[in-house]
């Protein structure tokens, strides 16, 4: 049994939630992000939150997924500052969704000043509605830079306790950083770039199994949606203990979500067999 955290089930097909209810899956979270095109309007996202707070529950309710979501403006699509205003607008009625969880996943992506702007507005509408967050951190030579922008951005604006904060892509140079300062991270697991599995394990026999999970970030790139029991696996071969295993992809997700009286990981029947 386990929950993948962060996962874009938007753009992946029904089997794959066929393929993740057999391994185990029992929960997902999905955060609002980037589509692979920028939306031609506020009401493209308008849209796009409807389909991941009616659309995508009733789908991986079928395999017995609970599906729980999490709403933003991406950084990618945030430049035009009235556009994303327009987009935040939205956001407060979307958390009264019965599988909304908070405000993600927000950060930075070119580290821009409009970026860092919109990511202060979505951490008072975090603040405003008791919502929990969860954050994206820029990729590659961006990482350290990016990851320093956003802690000392959540710091000054103060409101935020970081118990309820979950930075995410992390990697072996910003693990530190998160843990240390009293945040939740996350590992992305990616099939050959960025984060393997196997660094995720090194990672976490580094710096221990607390405040920590693992995800798959599927979406609609190349990625796999059974990132998260391959990497189960990857630990066992390690010699890692079950109850160990279990803290990671299953106790841990659940600690961090269930600070929302939305998260669930209650096992769902399924309707399909
Ligand atoms: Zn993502």
């Amino acid at each position: 049994m386990y929950i993948d955290p962060h996962i874009h089930m938007v753009s992946r097909t029904t089997d794959d939630y066929a393929r993740m209810a057999v391994a185990g899956c029992v929960a997902v979270t999905e955060p609002a992000f980037w589509a692979g095109f920028d939306r031609s309007s506020p009401a493209g996202f308008q849209d796009y939150f409807r389909q991941l707070t009616e659309t995508e529950p009733r789908r991986a309710a079928a395999y017995g997924i609970r599906h729980h979501s999490w709403i933003c403006i991406n950084p990618k699509e945030a430049e035009d500052h009235g556009f994303a205003r327009e987009v935040m607008s939205m956001i407060p009625a979307f958390l009264e969704r019965p599988n909304v969880l908070g405000v993600g996943e927000i950060g930075l992506n070119r580290n821009s000043r409009t970026e860092l702007a919109v990511f202060e507005e979505h951490l008072e509408i975090a603040a405003k509605h008791n919502a929990l967050v969860l954050i994206h951190t820029p990729h590659l030579e961006d990482k350290l830079k990016g990851t320093r922008l956003i802690l000392d951005a959540i710091r000054a604006h103060g409101k935020l306790d970081p118990a309820r904060i979950l930075v995410d892509h992390v990697e072996e140079h910003t693990v530190r950083l998160v843990l240390e300062r009293g945040f939740w991270a996350g590992m992305t697991l990616y099939p050959d770039t960025k984060c393997t599995a196997a660094r995720a394990v090194d990672i976490i026999e580094m710096h221990g199994t607390n405040r920590i999970w693992i995800n798959s970030a599927g979406d609609w790139g190349h990625s796999d949606p059974l990132a998260v029991p391959k990497a189960v696996l990857s630990m066992r071969a390690r010699g890692h203990t079950a109850a160990d295993i279990h803290k990671i992809s299953f106790d841990n997700p659940r600690a961090f979500l269930s600070q929302s009286k939305n998260f669930s990981a209650e096992p769902l029947r399924p309707t399909v067999a």
